[in-house]
């Protein structure tokens, strides 16, 4: 009698515990299941049919009912996972895939297992496993990474379109700084002769002048003689060409500090510095030389007038330029002359 009591309370302990051990189990994982190596049957508890929307124990207690019941697509990573373990490779057998619920729904689950006995040589012949329904988890993961992609497509965009607006603002800006530069040029330059125009002549010997006012320098004026012959007999075309020829034909004579500028249709005017009126003169005779010498097209012959003066101290360059007109206007009572200040 006392026996019959002792193995009831012993009875008793190990039902308390076993329902202790089901509700921890339930706590930690929402379906167990137990495979016996031996007899193949697959025990699954009555939460991992709920969680599956199955009725409990509605499934045969087979392995095949969990490899029907994988996603095809996590099927091969799965079962390697599986093998890791298997081969001693793992610790435990721990896997996450899609599996199919009773509605035809696939939810992601968490799978972790381990062999719990093993037989007296020591094979497996139990494994104990616990599926976790992972699926938010997985969504929210899913969504993150979407989200994260989405930002960085959004963002190499916007980097191509600062990247393609940068070069259009580098190109607008080149080709206004060479529109600028050209229109520079142009505002200085007599476009017939490429010669300076008689504005920049002014703006640069202003500049010359202030700086090295006490230093001698002179002014030549040339005018070239009965140039409206030129025109009238050859056409206004032919004249062009002629004046397009005097730079070529004055500047082998020139130092590179000479300035040299187109003063008005047939008229060039030079400014010379550091030269007296004994050099300038000289240098005057030589280019009257030079013109009367050359053969312009259709076998042209010009000659030249040339009025020279000398800045003295404490001239105005008007002044300088007016004395070069009165000489250029007394070379021109003879022509192909050079006349300078008496
Ligand atoms: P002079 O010996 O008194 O200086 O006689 P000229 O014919 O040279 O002088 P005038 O002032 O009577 O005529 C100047 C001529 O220069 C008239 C004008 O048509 C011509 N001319 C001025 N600028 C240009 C130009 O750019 N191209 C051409 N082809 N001719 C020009
Ligand atoms: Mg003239
Ligand atoms: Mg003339």
């Amino acid at each position: 009698m006392a026996e019959d009591n002792g193995e009831q309370q012993e009875l008793e302990r190990l039902r308390s515990l076993e329902k202790t051990l089901q509700l921890a189990l339930d706590i930690v994982s929402e379906g167990i299941w137990d495979w016996n190596r031996l007899t193949g049957t697959v025990k699954r508890s009555a939460r991992w049919y709920q969680m599956l929307g199955y009725e409990p124990f509605s499934l045969p207690e087979t392995v095949d009912t969990w490899l029907e019941l994988i996603h095809p697509d996590d099927h091969p990573a799965t079962m390697a996972a599986m093998q890791r373990y298997l081969d001693g490779e793992a610790p435990l057998f721990s896997a996450r895939y899609r599996f199919k619920k009773a509605d035809g729904d696939y939810i992601w689950l968490q799978d972790k297992a381990k062999f719990v006995e093993f037989d007296a040589a020591g094979e497996p012949v139990r494994m104990l496993g616990a599926h976790q329904d992972i699926h938010h988890q997985v969504q929210a993961e899913e969504e993150q990474r979407q989200h994260q992609a989405h930002l960085e497509r959004l963002n190499r965009e916007l980097e191509q379109k600062v990247q393609e607006r940068t070069r259009a603002l580098a190109d607008a800006n080149a080709a206004l700084a060479q529109q600028l530069a050209l229109s520079r040029e142009q505002a200085c330059t007599d476009y017939l002769t490429g010669l300076f125009n008689r504005r920049h002549f002014d703006q640069l010997l202003t500049q010359h002048w202030y700086r090295g006012e006490q230093r001698p320098s002179a002014i030549v004026l040339l005018d070239l003689d009965y140039f409206k012959a030129v025109n009238d007999r050859l056409g206004h075309h032919t004249g062009d060409l002629v004046l397009q020829a005097i730079p070529a034909l004055l500047r082998p004579h020139l130092r590179h500090q000479d300035l040299l500028a187109r003063w008005g249709g047939e008229e060039f005017i030079l400014w010379l510095p550091d030269t007296d009126g004994a050099a300038a003169l000289r240098l005057s005779e030589r280019l009257r030389h030079t013109l009367a010498e050359a053969r312009f097209c259709r076998d042209i012959h010009l000659t030249g007038s040339f009025g020279v003066a000398v800045c003295r101290p404490g001239d105005q360059i008007q002044q300088v330029i007016q004395r070069a007109d009165d000489c250029l206007y007394r070379a021109k009572r003879e022509r192909n002359k050079v006349v300078g200040e008496r």
